[in-house]
């Protein structure tokens, strides 16, 4: 079982952003002049709290490209994803849109974000309760109040997630990096190792053997199912996903620039540049 308390508040230092990991105010700063300077279009979903949760994504989507969803910032102290997003973002240019229909949720659960802690305000988890039944989806009892904004906008994200799913968390009791991945086949392909090398790049691999229960085998837990968003998009189409898991104790910079090298490397491998 976890040891974590979805209260107890984490914040670290970035030399990358010079601010501290809940800050909040400048996240969105940045984050806008990014939407700015790519041209993104911008949805609110609804919202957390008082603040926006809002999809991004890139302008003139093209029938023939990929569609690929990034999502961060699930879980309020894995503080690296939504950083590592800013990160990812300031590294790209608008000419990446001609290759694929990007869609992009920076920051699910922004009142766990600015206190550091796990859960949102009201205590609830917004990466569970993502469920089908009979095809359609639905909430239950686990479900949040991220969750069910996302939920009522399943089919937008169902579309979006289509040809991927990256959502990028953080494990705080880790030292090592390890990766939940889904590919339509009964072992792990270039997609899941690829990604996985690029966090490896950064961080020693998990040791084989067990993390919350489930079997992890040179870093990866592999076709897992539970009522994640991710496990969810799966269910419903996506043909590749991948929860990636940076490690809490390492240093913060290094978990930011790991978080954009993964996020580099999901469209490295999905879609490709041709020469
Ligand atoms: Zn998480």
């Amino acid at each position: 079982m976890l040891t974590r308390s979805p209260f107890e508040r984490f914040s670290w230092h970035s030399d990358i952003f010079d601010c501290q990991s809940t800050d909040i105010d400048r996240f969105y700063l940045q984050l806008e002049e990014e939407v700015q300077r790519l041209g993104l279009s911008a949805r609110t979903l609804g919202k957390a709290g008082s603040h926006p949760v809002t999809l991004y994504q890139s302008p003139a989507q093209k029938a023939q490209a990929p569609n690929l969803l990034i999502s961060s910032g699930f879980h309020g102290e894995e503080a690296a994803g939504p950083w590592g997003m800013l990160h990812f973002l300031s590294g790209i240019d608008a000419s990446l849109f001609e290759r694929v229909n990007l869609s992009l949720l920076p920051l699910v659960n922004p009142t766990g974000f600015s206190r550091g802690h796990r859960f949102n305000l009201q205590g609830q988890n917004p990466n569970r309760g993502y469920t089908l039944e009979g095809g359609r989806p639905a909430s239950n009892d686990d479900t949040s109040d991220e969750g069910k904004l996302l939920l009522e906008h399943a089919r937008l994200l169902q579309a979006a997630s289509r040809d991927g799913i990256l959502t990028c968390h953080e494990d705080v009791l880790e030292e090592r990096t390890y990766v939940y991945s889904f590919e339509p086949s009964q072992l792990p392909g270039q997609f899941s190792l690829r990604l996985r090398d690029a966090l490896g790049h950064y961080f020693p691999l998990a040791m084989e053997g067990e993390i919350d229960g489930l079997a992890v085998k040179d870093g990866v837990i592999f076709n897992h199912f539970d009522t994640s968003f991710e496990s969810f998009l799966v269910r419903s189409g996506a043909r590749f996903g991948m929860c990636s898991e940076t490690p809490g104790k390492q240093v913060f910079d290094q978990r930011v620039l790991a978080n954009s090298a993964v996020m580099a490397e999901f469209l490295a491998v999905l879609a490709p540049e041709v020469d």
